[in-house]
């Protein structure tokens, strides 16, 4: 996949998208019926599940820690995601996801609250599109909010980067593997706080601010549909008729 291929025409990207311009997304919560919390997200033509399990005692009791609860995550890419099959299991790209995934929910969820606990949270790439890990982080930070475990705030994420020597917001599949940069940047929106921000490429100082710009503003623009999403799922349960 090395053969260069124009990504640019017109002032338009490959999908007819404006430099600015994040993907179609949706979201929706409380999906699976046996997971503590769920989301799902299509964002262009990715499709993300996250469902979170705990909080619950941690094995082996080793590993317990009387001060916090262990927020464990995991990413994992489906064989069937992606245009050349993926070996089934972990990977060196799957664990550094997980890591990174964990460090920056780390920074909302209140773990202090559930001693000698783990949290897990499972993020499944059905579709992948490029940005899979901000999709994964978005679901996920969902997917707990769903679950009822206390947060400071939701993680929003968006990537950004170059591409055709222009920097362009939410990068696609093409955009990813033929341009010059790719920066995936997660925040905690109401602290304006970066959790996760990542560089695949280079990047000039002027650059990297325009380019950390609109991933901030990417990452606003998928706070305000997370809110509503959850908002829809109270009023949704509060409309239930529930007996009484
Ligand atoms: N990808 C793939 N096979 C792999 C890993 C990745 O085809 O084994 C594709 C997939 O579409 C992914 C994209 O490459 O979304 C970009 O991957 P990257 O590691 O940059 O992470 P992402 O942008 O998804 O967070």
């Amino acid at each position: 996949m090395n053969e260069k291929i124009e990504l640019i025409k017109d002032g338009k990207r490959l999908d007819g998208r404006r430099f600015d311009e994040i993907r179609d997304i949706s979201m929706k919560v409380g999906v699976l019926k046996k997971a503590s919390g769920s989301a799902y997200i299509e964002w262009g033509k990715n499709k993300v599940l996250a469902g979170v399990y705990g909080p619950r005692e941690l094995h082996p009791k080793f590993l317990q820690n009387p001060t916090r609860a262990l927020l464990r995550c995991t990413y994992n890419l489906a064989p069937f995601s992606v245009d050349d099959r993926k070996k089934p299991g972990p990977d060196r790209r799957s664990v550094e996801i997980s890591k990174v995934t964990a460090e920056a929910l780390e920074s909302v969820v209140m773990v202090e609250r559930y001693p000698n606990t783990v949290i897990d949270v499972f993020m499944e790439v059905l579709q992948a599109d490029a940005g899979t890990r901000c999709v994964g982080l978005t679901a996920a930070s969902l997917a707990l909010a769903d679950a009822g475990i206390p947060m400071k705030d939701l993680v929003s994420a968006c990537a950004a980067g170059k591409v055709d020597g222009e920097i362009v917001v939410d990068l696609m599949k093409e955009e990813d593997n033929y341009g010059e940069c790719d920066l995936p940047l997660a925040v905690i929106p109401r602290k304006n706080e970066v959790v996760l921000l990542q560089m695949d490429g280079k990047l000039t100082r002027e650059e990297f601010d325009k380019t950390y710009r609109l991933a901030l503003n990417g990452a606003m623009k998928v706070y305000e549909m997370q809110k509503e999403t959850l908002k829809a799922r109270i009023e949704h349960i509060m409309g239930e008729d529930n007996g009484y």
